[in-house]
């Protein structure tokens, strides 16, 4: 059986797309997670677009023990050897470069002759193969380029060392059967290419990522490129849980595996929208909150009786949580870090016993404290950082009839700071409240609610976008009283923005 190889871009074309920018901290905890759901390649970024992504490379390249770590450059000499200072503590280092192929971005982006691109992707490629023995050549446009064309770049950098042919489907044009005779094309023309990996990377613009990939991977492609959620430029990238639950589900047909632990989708999927605050639609493919939900009397009828009669594949299988009652307010601290390493959580003493602390005070208020609230819970600890002004308590007075006003009290060097404001409803209230206590005032950017599990005393999360002086920062609270939430994800957000001065000094 052959093994397709996974290549994950969710920290490069996927922190790209609008809204879903990540901090240093952010990616190497989502860096951390594609370990854990064991993808071969982690694309880390783009090492020369700013200091902060390459700061981002290098420190992921550092920490990253068992995938291959890849950077982005362009088919220039600069690019490449940042990508490669960047990279130089990985244990499995790629340089990955790229130049456009098709007649559009030759003659309009590039200003070039098909020779001159043809000599420049070669030159590229050979010297970062003085760099690297890893190297990827993406072709930008494939899908839009003259096959013979292609197939003489393609054989021309193979030659120069390219490892990985990448052939990217940028603007979502491909369809299957058109991507498949492209892809058969490659396999049969391009001299030398059993030798190296052949990639694919597709995107959603026509919502074909994903039967595209699987297209491609039929017709001999061996790696696959994709983003967690899907998330990427435009309408995004090709969703790699639905792509590997494909190849998993349907064996059958394909006759192919992955190297991924499956069991590690929907905490991959979590991590991601919780840190991009980019939610998941509902009904998307296999992460959606009703991917497993039976409605329909007649189905629920069904898959009681037998769980084949609706279901093509687990719940177990991408490690969703059961959603069963599991602690109570008198659990104890034991069974408490038992349950969290049971959901894959590998937490120090220090965070088990902070979380632990919210989860008796979260006990206290609902009595049914399920997995859904404990990940919950213990995401929001992962990401806290040193706080400027802590959070203690709040009071609203709020009606139809009135003008809403709140009083809210947070801790700054160890001295309580307490401001009254009023406000459009009370949410609004609280905020102008928080800013007077920071004395500074901020941009509310966006402002999501959600609510963690069902039922009338679910936690509700929110996640507030901020900006100030250019700086975007982004916020998440967590409680069972909205307001209380909202105040909460208002303050971490302020706390992130002094970290990050604090960080560029
Ligand atoms: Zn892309």
């Amino acid at each position: 059986m052959r093994t397709i190889r996974i290549f994950d871009t969710t920290l490069r074309d996927g922190e790209q797309s609008p809204g879903c920018s990540m901090n240093l901290q952010e990616k190497l905890e989502v860096a951390r997670q594609l370990e854990k759901l064991k993808v071969d390649v982690i694309e880390a970024g783009f090492a020369i677009a700013s200091p902060g992504d390459f700061m981002a490379v290098k420190a992921i390249a550092e920490s990253v023990k068992n995938a291959t770590v890849a950077s982005l450059s362009r088919a220039l000499k600069k690019d490449i050897e940042r990508s490669y200072e960047a990279l130089k503590g990985a244990v499995n280092p790629c340089i990955h470069t790229f130049l456009a192929t098709s007649p559009t971005h030759m003659q309009y982006k590039l200003k070039m002759t098909p020779d001159e691109v043809l000599a420049q992707a070669e030159e590229a490629v050979r010297y970062a193969k003085s760099l690297c023995s890893d190297v990827e050549f993406s072709a930008e446009d494939a899908s839009r380029s003259e096959p013979e064309f292609l197939y003489r770049v393609f054989e021309a950098v193979i030659k120069a060392g390219a490892t990985r042919i990448n052939v990217p489907d940028t603007v979502g044009y491909a369809m299957p059967e058109e991507f498949y005779e492209l892809i058969r094309g490659i396999k049969e023309n391009v001299r030398g290419i059993e030798k190296v990996e052949l990639s694919v990377h597709c995107h959603n613009d026509l919502g074909l990522a994903v039967a595209n990939t699987l297209a491609a991977i039929r017709a001999g492609a061996t790696q696959a490129e994709c983003t967690i959620n899907g998330i990427g430029e435009r309408a995004g990238n090709a969703s790699l849980e639905e792509v590997v639950m494909a190849l998993a589900t349907r064996q059958d047909l394909y006759g192919f595996t992955t190297n991924i632990n499956t069991r590690q989708i929907f905490n991959s999927s979590r991590l991601v929208s919780t840190i991009t605050g980019v939610s998941v639609q509902p009904n998307k493919a296999i992460v959606g909150a009703n991917a497993f939900a039976h409605e329909a009397g007649i189905h629920q009828h069904g898959v009681l009786a037998n769980k084949k009669t609706y279901e093509i594949m687990t719940p177990e299988s991408i490690g969703l949580p059961e959603n069963v009652i599991v602690l109570g307010k008198h659990s104890g601290k034991h069974a408490f870090s038992e349950r969290l390493k049971e959901l894959g959580y590998a937490l120090t003493d220090e965070q088990i016993s902070a979380a632990f602390e919210k989860f008796k005070v979260l006990a206290d208020r609902k009595k049914e404290v399920t997995d859904l609230d404990l990940r919950a819970l213990v995401e929001a600890d992962t990401f806290e950082m040193p706080s400027e002004f802590i959070f203690d308590t709040f009071v609203i007075n709020s009606g139809n009839k009135m003008t809403a006003t709140a009083v809210v009290k947070l801790l700054h060097e160890d001295k309580a700071v307490e401001e009254a404001a009023t406000g459009d409803g009370p949410v609004d209230a609280a905020f102008n409240a928080v800013e007077r206590c920071v004395g500074e005032s901020f941009v509310l950017e966006d402002y999501i609610v959600r609510s963690v599990t069902g039922g009338k005393d679910a936690q509700g999360e929110v996640i507030v976008k901020l900006s100030k002086n250019g700086k975007k920062m982004r916020g998440r609270g967590l409680s069972t009283d909205v307001v209380e939430a909202s105040v909460r994800a208002y303050v971490d957000a302020i706390n992130r923005y002094y970290y990050q001065m604090k960080l560029e000094g």
